[in-house]
């Protein structure tokens, strides 16, 4: 161990090992709350009598209460799925920090509301803070940028689109009642100022005193009716937010752009370097473009250094974009490359030091993916799931922008003034896309950040257990006999090397030539291995699956179909593939002993179900 704390002291435990504290601070979040109502006005005489408590009716109404609390945790217990568990390797979902959990249930006993500043006094300084934590994470100047907690990744890149799209529009609303503002910029350079550009003409535009003025003349105040704001461009691989903020926020699906996946299922920037051109051929403005660090159904990294470098030529060239980082899923593997004091560390330091702990040396971390995660500081924007490997519970995206100049372009408020540490706003509904929503989820990420510090000592040990996890079950996949089932012989193969910390895979009988029978064969797996097939509280093992089609990823699937010895015209009939996908965010499975249990488990429940399926 090289951090300040053991990973097994920070969660409940897959057999609640650690309940005899987590039972401790509960009992303390109770009475330490149940004092702060009682010393408030102490000599207020209390309401509820003891007299009154031994009614009848009083008894019968909390015996309700204790039964509407029966009847849902036996629900619960039925039907939930036990994320805790290294049997469970499917969705982005695992256990929750203790730390988290007791914040959040501590806070939602206050019930604070963070969309007003006087409704959550401690949980509103409490957000700016952690907003702070995950600029910093993404290697923005605190100071400079803005971040806050959103109710998940979805609203996260809704925002981020409603920035892009409003700043854009901006340049062109000067023009209309401020031209002398613009003056000397054509049609297609108003469409083509960067980020920056546009924030220092918003200051302009304001020492002129006519920013209310030009934001009616932005879509904000005239609609999307006129507006030529151009594309959106998504890699394919996109999470399906993306297309329907496209259609909420009136950029129409004809505006949006999927750049194919290469083998590796991270964009091909050479395609998105082709893309662009053509759309400057036709002097088609592009509004956005949007990379994704860990992709929901694959975990790939975009190359998001490729992709800055590219669109620093372009503005060079007078073609500029906004760029959003979709890192809902991978944004906390950051952590794994900073130090105590926030610096990136120089990929030679990880080296070695993984070649001194690491089992099989640096496999789980490429230099790519490295790259990909030290450029993220040069985007615009980027959205960062606490709820997913911040290991907290829901409901808590977030999203970081690196001016946080740019929120007066989608503020309904004055403007703010940030030239405080302890700047609070009174307002924060007015500057977000949300409304009211749960101080509780934002304790619980400051409790989490507290106790886990966002660096390599920190979240980076538990984030690296869990690529390394990951990179041990990719490992032994590749090296895995064949499993025989009903006299037939079947073998596993993966889609691709995990970047981080997600595995697709695919069983199929060897030599069997078609494509539907593997699809039909990991289809009836996934009944097995989920939910799907009833409650699973006696599973072995449980997954979660999806479908790479031709329709969303064309024929990048095609390679991995071909490793079975399927032949393209399956590919050409079926157009979809189905495989199982593993998130593996457990970080229990590095240990040797218990990765190799859990190894067995895995094979042991994969010989039987495959047998079950009788295929
Ligand atoms: C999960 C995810 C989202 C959506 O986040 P929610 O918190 O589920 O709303 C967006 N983008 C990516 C890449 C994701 O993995």
């Amino acid at each position: 161990m090289e951090g300040p704390f053991n990973n097994k002291a920070l969660f409940l435990g897959p057999k609640s090992e650690n309940y005899d504290f987590f039972r401790k601070m509960l009992l303390f979040l109770m009475d330490d709350h149940a004092e702060w109502r009682r010393y408030f006005h102490p000599d207020d005489a209390p309401i509820v009598t003891e007299e009154e408590k031994g009614q009848k009716d009083f008894l019968d109404t909390l015996q309700q209460t204790r039964e509407a609390l029966v009847d849902l945790a036996g629900q619960l217990q039925e039907s939930s799925t036990p994320w805790f568990s290294p049997r469970y390797l499917g969705h982005m979902t695992t256990d929750t920090l203790m730390a988290a959990n007791l914040g959040y249930m501590l806070t939602i006993l206050y019930n604070p509301n963070n969309c007003a500043y006087e409704g959550s006094p401690a949980t509103t300084a409490l957000e700016i803070q952690v907003g702070r934590q995950l600029a910093s994470l993404m290697g923005y100047d605190p100071q400079r940028a803005w971040g806050h907690i959103t109710s998940g990744g979805t609203i996260a890149n809704y925002e981020a689109i409603w920035l892009a799209r409003n700043l854009a529009s901006i340049p062109s609303a000067v023009h209309a009642c401020h031209p002398e503002l613009v003056a000397g910029l054509d049609e297609w350079q108003l469409m083509n100022q960067t980020t920056a550009e546009i924030l220092d003409l918003i200051d302009r535009v304001k020492e002129a005193g006519v920013f209310e003025e030009v934001r009616q003349h932005t879509i904000r105040g005239k609609g999307m009716a006129g507006a030529n704001l151009g594309a959106v461009i998504v890699p394919q691989s996109k999470h399906y937010s993306w297309t329907k903020a496209a259609d909420i926020f009136g950029i129409g699906q004809d505006n949006l752009y999927f750049v194919p996946v290469k083998d590796d299922y991270r964009m091909d920037v050479q395609a998105l370097k082709t893309l662009i051109d053509s759309l400057i051929a036709q002097r088609k403005p592009i509004l956005a473009v949007i990379a994704v660090a860990g992709t929901t159904e694959e975990g790939a990294v975009d190359e998001i250094d490729k992709i800055v470098r590219l669109r620093d030529r372009y503005a060079k060239e007078g073609v500029a974009f906004y760029l959003h980082i979709d890192a809902a899923y991978g944004g906390y593997v950051r952590t794994l490359f900073l130090d105590e004091d926030h610096r990136f560390l120089p990929f030679e330091t990880l080296d070695s030091e993984q070649k001194e702990t690491g089992e099989n040396g640096n496999v789980w971390l490429s230099k790519e993916v490295y790259e990909a995660y030290r450029a993220m500081a040069h985007a615009d924007s980027i959205t960062v799931d606490p709820h997913k490997m911040g290991y907290v519970p829901y409901a808590a995206g977030a999203i970081v922008a690196a001016d946080r100049r740019i929120i007066d372009v989608i503020s309904y408020f004055a403007a703010y003034v940030f030239d405080r540490s302890d700047d609070n706003p009174m307002l924060l509904g007015s500057y977000i896309l949300e409304g009211s929503k749960a101080g509780a989820a934002v304790a619980a990420v400051w409790m989490a950040h507290r106790v886990v510090p966002l660096n390599r000592s920190g979240y980076g040990q538990i984030i690296r257990a869990s690529m390394e996890g990951a990179s041990r079950f990719y490992h032994s996949m590749l090296n895995m006999s064949p499993i025989v089932a009903n006299g037939r012989r079947f073998h596993v193969l993966p889609l691709t090397r995990p970047d981080i910390n997600i595995i697709d895979y695919a069983f199929h009988e060897i030599g069997h030539p078609s494509l539907q029978k593997m699809n039909d064969l990991n289809q009836d797996l996934y009944e097995r291995c989920s939910y799907k097939s009833g409650p699973l509280y006696t599973n072995e093992f449980i997954t979660s699956k999806t479908a790479l089609t031709k329709e969303e990823y064309g024929d990048t699937p095609l390679s991995f179909v071909r490793r079975f010895g399927i032949d393209a015209s399956e590919w050409a009939r079926e157009g979809s593939v189905t495989v199982l996908r593993s998130c593996v965010l457990t970080p229990y499975l590095v240990n040797n002993n218990t990765y190799e249990t859990y190894w067995g488990t895995f094979l042991k429940a994969m010989e039987k179900a495959i047998a079950g399926t009788g295929r």
